[in-house]
């Protein structure tokens, strides 16, 4: 398959596009800002494919930055290299990777060997994405302009990291494009050998099975680490109901932090399948062990009603929906959603109850998140303390503001 990959480079023209752009976009990337959008470009000397490199100049030809050129996308030019030209070759590549390895050494000691090696622009892979679990190692791509670029990063990834399979995956807009272009279909094995469904991974000494091929995302939430860790410290003795569980990440933290009843609710059926399993999983852990543990397949938001009709209370509801806001024209909708499940998730909350609310949604900031959660909060009539807000955990690093999507807070309800 690496061969595969190595012809596909080999089509690459190599010649670069040079490019000019606004006055209001050269000052974005003055700023490091990894995207060029197809409005901001004045002019380019060739037309350019898919894949090939656009060098980018300001207006006294001097060199502003270099990225990858993807013809059909909004975001025409995805920076990889500022300021200072440089070689885009193996040894560029497998030098940002070693960088990004390096950020995520402390994670080394902590029981866990599932976590993002490589996370997009944040790292200096703008449209990419390499997640790890165990020696399984998944490759993203959210822009067809890597494909052509995508041999020498697997090169570097196997020269630098142990692994058992590199797995391929894209993100479901382009799919049918790569596929269609370079026979490439999302869930394919670029190297190594991988013939079981699932692979078995550590987070924080808790075991989890992902299906890397066909699983959301790469196959699990990484990014929800560090707030999982939080519910496990506050779980002892609670019954916590976790919606939105997916293949179960909190419900299993809850349980390992001594939670007397985890209820995991999902209208997906497969993915409670593997929270069961989940638990199966880690069974030798006596608190799982003995942890009363309810999966229930249901719309998250009508299922809430429900328990509020029944007027079943718990200690801890924690809601991580999906994204809301795929763009700007549905942020209002969004918030609208999160209150409505502030709202739901405290009618359901016992006095001195915790609720743990994420939003995934980059469109929505931080500051519109927490004070829609907090001001709904407040329209109850309960007494609200704020326990904490969370949002990136080291191998989730952000260095742009978009960036920056994850943010959860934990608030007490009395
Ligand atoms: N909390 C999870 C990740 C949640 S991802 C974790 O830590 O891993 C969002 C989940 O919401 C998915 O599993 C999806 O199946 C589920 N979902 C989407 N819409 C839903 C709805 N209306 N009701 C219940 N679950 C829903």
């Amino acid at each position: 398959m690496i061969r595969k990959l190595e012809e596909i480079a080999n089509h690459l023209s190599n010649r670069n596009i040079a490019v000019r752009v606004s006055a209001q976009a050269e000052r974005m990337i003055k700023k490091r800002h990894p995207w060029v959008f197809e409005n901001s470009i004045t002019s380019q000397s060739l037309s350019g494919e898919t894949g090939d490199l656009a060098v980018i100049f300001d207006s006294k030809r001097k060199f502003l930055a270099a990225g990858l050129y993807d013809p059909h996308s909004i975001i025409r030019i995805r920076i990889l290299q500022f300021q200072e030209p440089k070689n885009i070759d193996r040894d560029w590549y497998c030098e940002r990777i070693k960088l990004s390895l390096e950020k995520r050494n402390q994670l080394q000691g902590q029981n866990t060997n599932g976590y993002r090696l490589v996370h997009g622009e944040n790292d200096g892979f703008p449209g990419l994405v390499v997640d790890r679990y165990d020696k399984v190692l998944v490759v993203k791509v959210y822009t067809a302009s890597w494909i052509p670029n995508l041999s020498r990063v697997v090169d570097c990834l196997k020269e630098l990291v142990p692994f058992s399979a590199i797995i391929f995956r894209v993100s479901r807009k382009i799919q049918k494009f790569v596929e269609d272009k370079y026979e490439l279909s999302d869930g394919m094995l670029l190297d190594g050998d991988f013939q079981q469904e699932t692979v078995i991974f550590k987070e924080n000494g808790i075991s989890f099975e992902v299906d890397p091929i066909h699983g959301h995302k790469t196959g699990f939430y990484l990014d929800q680490r560090e707030n999982r860790a939080l519910v496990e410290q506050l779980s002892a003795g609670e019954n916590v109901l976790n919606v939105f569980a997916y293949n179960g990440g909190f419900s299993l933290y809850a349980a390992k932090g001594g939670a007397k009843s985890v209820t995991s609710v999902d209208i997906n059926r497969h993915a409670l399948d593997s929270a069961e399993r989940n638990f199966e999983l880690n069974i030798q852990n006596e608190n799982v062990k003995v942890c009363q543990h309810h999966t229930i397949e249901a719309d998250a938001f009508s299922y809430l009603v429900k328990v509020k009709e029944e007027a079943q209370l718990y200690d801890m509801v924690i809601l991580d929906p999906p994204m809301f806001a795929h763009n700007e024209h549905q942020i209002s909708l969004a918030i609208k959603k999160y209150r409505q499940l502030t709202q739901l998730g405290a009618q359901v909350l016992s006095p001195e109850g915790i609720l743990v609310q994420a939003s995934c949604s980059s469109r929505v900031s931080s500051s519109e998140f927490y004070e829609s959660v907090l001001s709904e909060l407040s329209l109850t009539g309960r007494k609200i303390e704020e326990l904490c807000r969370t949002g990136h955990a080291l191998d989730h690093p952000v260095n742009f503001p978009e960036g920056e999507y994850l943010k959860c807070i934990f608030v007490r309800v009395s």
